[in-house]
């Protein structure tokens, strides 16, 4: 197979937090756009899993601006809540995307299954599903995950989302507590990264 290297992709989120993160990781030789050079909405995430609702973006981001997109899938598992919210992880914001609410309901949730919660390791894990399309052609779909556990409170005011109450595995900090330099050599969309690479 000639491997065609790619000079241009769009990114396929209209989340500022991700966007920046996703163009960190992508190497410099690519000239990247966001949604907003093409003006596009997102499309309705109506898949069953991470993988399923990164291609359903990837694919219509690029058939609309005609360029290969990359999109990601990503949320938060937690092991009480039957994996919850995960491919909810956004919507559990609400329509403006507020994660004090999203957190808050967390902590309610976790509180109505355990009452002694804080005195237990809640395990969690981060996924990340991205994947590569051009048009309805998919070049590459692959995860990342990273695990931890929930923090008893909410700590720090970096990243975006679940940051604050996400405690990776081995570590004493949240993500929310992390420089971005450190969170982004760690995390779930890094690991999905370097398994992506090689299609780039
Ligand atoms: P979606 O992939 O756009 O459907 O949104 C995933 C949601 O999961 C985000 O809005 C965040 O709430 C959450 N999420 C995904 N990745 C991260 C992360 O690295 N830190 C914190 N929250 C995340």
């Amino acid at each position: 197979m000639v491997n065609k290297k790619i000079t241009k992709l769009l990114i396929g989120t209209n989340n500022k937090g991700k966007l920046r993160e996703i163009r960190c990781l992508l190497p410099k030789r690519i000239k990247t756009y966001s949604t907003s050079s093409f003006n596009l909405k997102s499309p309705k995430e109506n898949g069953k899993n991470f993988k399923e609702n990164s291609l359903i973006k990837s694919k219509y981001f690029s058939k609309k601006s005609n360029v290969i997109c990359i999109a990601d899938d990503s949320g938060l598992e937690i092991d009480i809540l039957d994996k919850k919210p995960g491919i909810h992880s956004a919507r559990w914001g609400g329509k403006n995307l507020n994660f004090n609410k999203a957190i808050k309901k967390v902590y309610r949730e976790i509180k109505k299954k355990d009452a002694n919660w804080k005195d237990k390791k809640i395990k969690a894990k981060f996924v990340c599903a991205l994947s590569l399309c051009y048009l309805e052609k998919k070049i590459a779909c692959v995860q990342g995950t990273v695990e931890g556990e929930i923090s008893d409170k909410p700590r720090g005011k970096n990243g975006f989302g679940y940051d604050p109450i996400f405690i990776p595995k081995n570590r004493k900090k949240t993500f929310g507590e992390m420089k971005f330099l450190h969170k982004s050599k760690i995390d779930h969309r890094f690991k999905a990264f370097k398994k992506i690479k090689k299609f780039l």
